[in-house]
């Protein structure tokens, strides 16, 4: 064995050229993220003019080619690295106007692949589910929809959310309402277990019986938000309606008004096209084989524009890697940035990515996942792994205190079994880290709504986690240790499962989606 010895002032030397340039670089970052930021252009270009990024729609790739040129423009390569296909999808206009008993425009938008309706349209009167007692008598009921269009979801007893009610009404009103909701909601359980149907696939139901169109309101307990997810049918179309507009409907189905609705809801379908990740490299210049990785989905449900989710977790990367080329433009490690697609449809752009890049991922130094919304960073994890502490926790004590007072950290924590992309690198027991992020209201007001948007973005939160992924990033690079990846003895039980807790399991992607109907 060869032994190396260096002479003490030399390490002296590195240790203290090493803590000089530190200081030097976070102030660098600190200073690019602030003074030069380009969040609000990106978020503009990516957002407003892009619009949302549905997997399989041309606005996806046309977002993968924007950010491959974005990287260009800082002198950064990229590159789409395609990992399969999709069922291609384009939406087109929604219209959707109460034509009887009088004519009024109401606030709705058809699903994601939606079949469309063509220019004309279809107008009809409207149904809502009976109350049954057992699946034979919903068969029973069925032929009622031919002709007709559905309306599938429960009629809110209150368009007002909950910390509204707080905030103004009685005390006994308000657990009134309460109480007489949980009542609604449970017979509307018991009701649609009764049918035989859950609300996923009760749609498919009504199509084969002949129903022309579908609308629901999946309400999101939040003024104006409404949950905009996938139609499921193949040939008749699903519309979402605001509570307001719903309820106003529902209400006169049930008094015998016979209102009818016409819904013009275009769209094209474009048969298999190939779907990507986006990744682009800093090549490393002392170890180009150890890898870290700045990591956010870059596809979106579409009822907004994905601001939020993950609009705001992509500017962070896209941001930080810019940064990181200005001040640190030669890192020790390669730095990746890996914008993945079809995370909403289960991880399945960083599940390839894993599956694909074996030597990237087995060369990982640490991997930095941003997706629940706008807000500032406040918690970290430690995924399980048993040393965490000791190398995230010396990161960590880089970033300048503004940043880090507002995050609490959990080592060794647990690891993430799903959620977001991390998951797909900590299932094959590779380093990665969620910066989970203070909520703005993220579950009821963006997450999957119509009101995912622009304007929900709180910038310097946003700002304030660009510069905390490049310093961690910056950090992981120079570390003079390889990080280790002993996994902690995990003790308690799953919240999720009841059952003692176990390492998750990796799992492939879904490399054909939505084309197996
Ligand atoms: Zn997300």
């Amino acid at each position: 064995m060869k032994k190396r010895l260096l002479p003490f002032s030399f390490l002296l030397f590195i240790a203290f050229g090493f803590s000089q340039t530190k200081e030097e670089i976070v102030e660098a970052i600190h200073k690019e993220a602030n003074e030069n930021s380009q969040l609000e252009q990106l978020a503009y270009e990516l957002m407003d003019l892009n619009g949302p990024r549905l997997v399989g729609t041309p606005q996806m790739k046309t977002a993968h080619d924007w950010a491959v040129n974005t990287y260009k423009k800082w002198g950064i390569s990229a590159e789409n690295q395609e990992w399969g296909t999709w069922r291609g999808w384009e939406r087109g206009i929604t219209h959707v106007d109460m034509v009887f008993p009088r004519v009024a425009s109401l606030h709705a938008t058809q699903l994601a692949w939606n079949p469309g309706t063509g220019k004309k349209g279809i107008t009809g009167a409207l149904i809502t589910l009976p109350k049954v007692s057992d699946s034979m008598a919903f068969v029973k009921w069925l032929p009622n929809v031919k002709g007709k269009i559905v309306l599938v979801s429960m009629k809110q007893p209150t368009g007002r959310p909950d910390y509204n009610w707080e905030e103004f009404a009685t005390e006994v009103s308000f657990e009134k309402m309460k109480s007489e909701r949980k009542k609604i909601e449970e017979a509307w359980q018991q009701n649609m277990k009764n049918t035989g149907y859950t609300s996923r696939n009760i749609n498919a139901a009504l199509e084969e019986a002949g129903a022309i169109g579908i609308a629901q309101s999946r309400w999101s307990k939040a003024f104006g938000a409404n949950k905009i997810f996938s139609a499921n049918t193949s040939k008749i179309p699903v519309v979402d309606i605001s509570l307001e507009d719903y309820g106003m409907l529902y209400r006169m189905v049930e008094n015998g008004a016979n209102p009818q609705i016409k819904i013009v809801a275009e769209s094209k379908e474009l048969g298999e096209v190939p779907t990507f990740n986006t990744i682009a490299t800093i090549p490393g210049t002392e170890l180009p084989d150890e890898y870290v990785i700045l990591s956010a989905h870059f596809d979106s449900w579409d009822g907004g524009t994905g601001a939020t989710d993950n609009g705001t977790g992509t500017i962070t990367m896209l941001e930080a890697a810019r940064i990181l080329k200005k001040v640190y433009p030669n890192p020790k490690r390669t730095i990746l940035v890996g914008h993945w697609g079809s995370e909403e449809q289960g991880l399945n752009g960083s599940r390839a990515f894993v599956e694909d890049h074996p030597e990237i991922v087995g060369g990982l130094q640490a991997l930095f996942n941003q997706d629940n919304g706008t807000g500032r960073v406040v918690n970290i994890s430690g995924q399980g792994f048993l040393h965490a502490y000791d190398f995230l926790g010396r990161w960590l004590e880089s970033v300048p205190k503004d940043i880090t007072q507002h995050i609490e950290t959990t080592f060794p924590g647990t690891p993430g079994g799903g959620g977001s992309d991390y998951a797909s690198f900590v299932a094959v027991g590779a380093p990665g880290f969620s910066l989970s992020s203070l909520s703005w209201s993220y579950w009821n007001y963006t997450w999957h709504t119509n009101l995912d948007t622009y304007d929900k973005i709180v910038f310097d939160d946003v700002r304030n986690n660009a510069i905390l992924t490049a310093i961690l990033a910056y950090m992981a690079s120079e570390d003079p240790e390889r990080t280790p990846r002993e996994k902690a003895t995990l003790i308690g039980n799953s919240r999720r499962t009841g059952k003692p807790l176990t390492w998750p399991t990796p799992r492939s992607p879904k490399r054909k989606g939505g084309l197996d109907k």
